[in-house]
C-alpha cells in the first residue's frame, strides 16, 4: 500500500472535480522537515516553536530562533510554513520562566496571554520570525487568541518590531502573512470580525473540541467524552470556514482531526482550504481527496451537520461514502 501512495509524492491534492487543497504538516523542530518533503508535504501548517524553549534552564537566544527558522525556510524552498508563536503554559512547562501552579492551567496563563504580558520574550521572537522570512514563505501565526483586543495587540507589537528592524537597516519580507489558530469557542463565534484583523485562520481542533466540550484532552478518565464528530464541533468548524471565506480569507486545520481518513471528506465538503497532519498521514489524505469529488462532499457535508448524535453522524457519513466511491 506504501508504494502505492508514494506515487502520490509530487502529485497534486485535487479532488476529482479540481477543488485544489493544501496538504502541509506540523513539526516539532528543524529535523522534522525532512519527513515532511519525504511525505510529499506542500507546506507546513504548524512549527510548534515551543520544543525551541522547552527541556533546557534559560530562553532561547534570538540568534539561536532566527537558526531554526531560517533552517526550516530555507528546507521548505519557497514552500508555505506557518509558524506558531510561543503556546507554553496548559500542559507545557517552562521551569525557569516561574509560571504560577494553578488551579486550571488549561483555562490560565497561557500561550498569547504570556506574550502579550511579557513582551520582552515575544518581541525576541517577532525579530527572529522577521529576520528569518527573507529565507522563505513565512506565515506567523498566534495561538490562544479569544479576543479582537488580543489580535491587535499582538499585531502593534509586531508593527513595533518592523520599525525597529527598519530602523536598523535589517531586512525582512513584506509579504508575511499573519493569522490565528482558532481553537476557543468564543473566537469561532465571533470569527467574522477576527477575520477582518487577520489573513488566515487555523483551527486547533485539539483544544477546541476540549474547550467547546469542556472535556480536558489529557484526562483518560474522561476521553471517551473527547469526540470530533460531535455535532458542536462540526458545527463551529462550519463557521470558522464560511466566516473566513465570507471575508475572502483561507481557512485550515492544525488539530490532530485534519489528518484523519474518516473526516477528512467531511471537512473537504465543508470548504477547509489547507489540511496539515503529522507527515505520515499526508500521502493517504491525499488518496482520499483526489477519489473524491468535492461537490458531492459539499452536499453529504451538509446533511451531515443535522444529525443529533455524533454515532449517526459517523454512520450517515460512513455509509455515503461507501455510495460513491
Ligand atoms: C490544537 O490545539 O489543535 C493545536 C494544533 O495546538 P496544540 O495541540 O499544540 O495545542
Ligand atoms: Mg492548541
Amino acid at each position: 500500500i506504501r508504494k502505492e501512495l508514494e506515487k502520490l509524492k509530487s502529485e497534486p491534492s485535487v479532488s476529482k472535480d479540481g477543488r485544489r487543497v493544501e496538504l502541509g504538516a506540523n513539526i516539532g523542530t528543524p529535523k522534522d522537515v525532512k519527513g515532511v518533503l519525504d511525505n510529499g508535504g506542500e507546506g507546513i501548517g504548524l512549527y510548534r516553536t515551543e520544543f525551541l524553549y522547552m527541556n533546557r534552564d534559560h530562553m532561547p537566544s534570538e540568534e539561536e530562533q532566527y537558526e531554526a527558522y531560517k533552517e526550516v525556510l530555507q528546507k521548505m524552498e519557497e514552500k508555505p510554513v506557518i509558524i506558531r508563536t510561543l503556546d507554553i503554559g496548559g500542559d507545557k512547562e517552562l521551569p525557569y520562566l516561574n509560571l504560577p501552579k494553578e488551579l486550571n492551567p488549561f483555562l490560565g496563563y497561557r500561550a498569547i496571554r504570556i506574550c502579550l504580558d511579557q513582551p520582552e520574550i515575544f518581541k525576541v521572537q517577532l525579530r527572529a520570525l522577521l529576520r528569518a522570512s527573507v529565507y522563505g514563505n513565512l506565515k506567523i501565526m498566534y495561538p490562544m487568541i479569544s479576543s479582537v483586543e488580543e489580535v491587535r495587540a499582538a499585531n502593534e507589537i509586531l508593527q513595533e518590531v518592523r520599525g525597529e528592524l527598519d530602523q536598523k537597516g535589517i531586512e525582512y519580507s513584506k509579504e508575511i502573512e499573519v493569522g490565528i489558530m482558532v481553537e476557543i469557542p468564543a473566537t469561532v463565534v465571533i470569527g467574522d470580525m477576527l477575520i477582518k484583523e487577520v489573513d488566515f485562520f487555523s483551527i486547533g481542533t485539539n483544544d477546541l473540541i476540549q474547550y467547546t466540550t469542556a472535556v480536558d484532552r489529557m484526562n483518560e478518565k474522561i476521553s471517551h467524552l473527547y469526540e470530533p464528530f460531535h455535532p458542536a464541533i462540526l458545527r463551529m468548524i462550519k463557521m470558522v470556514i464560511d466566516h473566513a471565506h465570507g471575508g475572502g480569507k483561507w481557512a485550515g486545520m492544525c488539530g490532530e482531526m485534519a489528518g484523519d481518513p474518516k473526516i477528512v471528506p467531511i471537512l473537504l465538503g465543508l470548504g477547509l482550504d489547507e489540511f496539515s497532519m503529522s507527515p505520515i498521514s499526508i500521502l493517504q489524505a491525499r488518496k482520499i481527496i483526489r477519489g473524491l469529488s468535492y461537490s458531492e462532499m459539499k452536499k453529504i457535508a451538509e446533511k451531515a451537520l443535522n444529525f443529533p448524535t455524533a454515532a449517526e453522524v459517523k454512520k450517515f457519513v460512513a455509509e455515503e461514502i461507501d455510495k460513491i466511491s
